[in-house]
C-alpha cells in the first residue's frame, strides 16, 4: 500500500530537509513573526514551497494541510526574505518564479478531507534558529488515520554507524530520514545516503526507574511543573532529555528513549495536526504506543486541529500504562481546572 505515496513523500521531505540544512548554515538568522508572535524564518517558507510543488505535480486532486502561508512574504518588508526564499527554491526547483512560489505556498491552506496530505515545513523553529532540533514533517492522513508519516531531520542522526559519523561534524551524514507506513514497519536512512535502509525499533526497557524522558526544550510549550510531577511518580532517575520538534518522536521510535510526554502549558490547548502527525505512526511502526494523556487514540479527523485529544504519550509500549497511571495521579484532569 501507499508505495508511491511513500517514494514521493520520502524524496521530496529529503530534499526539503537538505535545503533546510543549508538555509541554516547559510543565513544570518533574522525571522519574521507572524501576529501570534511565533518566527517564521526563509526555511519555514522555502521548504513548504519545495513540498506543495512537487505534492502538487504528482497529487494534483490532494489537499494540502500546512503550517504556513504567503502572508508574511507579501509585505513590503518582507522583500529580503521574499529574495532569499527564491533563491533556495530554485535549488531544487531551477525553472521557479516568485508567483510560483506563493501560490505553492498558498496551497497549504487545504481542507482536511477523507484524504489529504499534512506538512510543518519546518517543526521546531525555535530549534532551527537556536541551532538545535528540527525536523521537516510531512503525513498522509486517510480517513482520519495517518497512513503514511515521514521525519527529515537534518541534525539528527538515527543509526549507530551515523552517530558516529555525526561526532565527525560531518552534517550531511549526521542528519537522517525516518519513515512509515501503516502495517509497513518503520525504516530510517541517512539523510545523505537513501540507500542505506534500517528498521527502527523502539526500546525494550521496561523499568519506569531506567526511562530516558523526553520533553519540549522550551518551557512555554508545556506545563514543566506537571510535568516534573509526573516524572518523579514514574520513579524516572535517568536525565530527561530537551528536544524541539518531532525529533522526539525520532528518538522514541529509534529506541533512545522510552517515553516522551507532552503536558500542555494551558488547559484546552489543542496541538496542530502537522505537530503530532508522522511522528505518531513512526512511533507506533516502530513497535510504540500513541495516545493523548488520557490514554485515547489521536483522532485526526477534526481538521486542523486535534481537537478531541489533551497533550500526548509517545513511549516503547510496555511502559505507556505506568506513564497514564502517573498521569492520572500528577496532572488536572481538563473539568476539574
Ligand atoms: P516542541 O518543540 O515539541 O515544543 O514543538 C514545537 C511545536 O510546538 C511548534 O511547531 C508549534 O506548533 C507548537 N507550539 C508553539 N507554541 C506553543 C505553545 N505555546 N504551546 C504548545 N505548543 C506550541
Ligand atoms: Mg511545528
Amino acid at each position: 500500500m501507499w508505495q508511491h505515496e511513500r517514494d514521493v513523500a520520502v524524496g521530496v521531505v529529503r530534499d526539503a530537509a537538505v535545503l533546510a540544512h543549508a538555509i541554516e548554515r547559510e543565513i544570518d538568522h533574522a525571522a519574521l513573526f507572524k501576529p501570534d508572535q511565533s518566527p517564521i524564518t526563509v526555511g519555514d517558507l522555502a521548504v513548504q514551497a519545495v513540498v506543495a510543488t512537487r505534492l502538487a505535480a504528482e497529487f494534483p486532486d490532494d489537499p494540502l494541510v500546512a503550517e504556513e502561508d504567503s502572508s508574511p512574504l507579501r509585505r513590503p518588508e518582507a522583500r529580503p526574505l521574499l529574495a532569499s526564499v527564491l533563491e533556495f527554491v530554485r535549488r531544487v526547483f531551477p525553472a521557479a518564479d516568485l508567483e510560483q512560489i506563493l501560490s505553492a505556498i498558498d496551497r497549504g491552506a487545504g481542507r482536511p478531507g477523507r484524504r489529504f496530505w499534512t506538512l510543518d515545513p519546518v517543526d521546531g523553529t525555535k530549534g532551527f534558529l537556536r541551532g538545535g532540533q528540527y525536523v521537516v514533517a510531512l503525513a498522509l492522513i486517510v480517513a482520519g488515520k495517518v497512513e503514511l508519516g515521514v521525519l527529515g531531520c537534518p541534525r539528527l542522526s538515527l543509526s549507530a554507524r551515523d552517530a558516529l559519523a555525526a561526532s565527525g561534524e560531518s552534517p550531511q551524514d549526521g542528519g537522517s530520514i525516518a519513515f512509515a507506513v501503516r502495517h509497513r514497519g518503520a525504516f530510517s536512512a541517512p539523510l545523505g545516503m537513501p540507500g542505506e535502509v534500517t528498521p527502527l525499533r523502539v526500546s525494550s526497557l521496561r523499568e519506569p526507574r531506567a526511562a530516558r524522558l523526553l520533553r519540549s526544550y522550551e518551557s512555554a510549550h508545556i506545563d514543566v511543573e506537571a510535568w516534573n510531577v509526573i516524572a518523579e511518580r514514574l520513579g524516572a532517575e535517568a536525565p530527561s532529555i530537551l528536544m524541539d520538534s518531532q525529533a522526539k518522536h525520532a528518538m522514541v521510535a529509534a529506541g533512545r528513549s522510552e517515553l516522551l510526554l507532552r503536558v500542555p502549558a494551558r488547559p484546552g490547548f489543542r496541538d496542530k495536526i502537522w505537530d503530532q502527525a508522522a511522528g505518531s505512526i513512526i512511533v507506533e511502526e516502530a513497535g510504540g504506543r500513541v495516545t493523548d494523556l488520557h490514554g485515547a487514540p489521536l483522532d485526526f479527523s477534526t481538521g486542523r486541529l486535534l481537537e478531541r485529544n489533551d497533550g500526548l504519550v509517545a513511549s516503547n509500549g510496555v511502559l505507556h500504562a505506568a506513564a497514564l497511571s502517573a498521569i492520572e495521579h500528577g496532572v488536572r484532569s481538563e473539568e476539574e481546572s
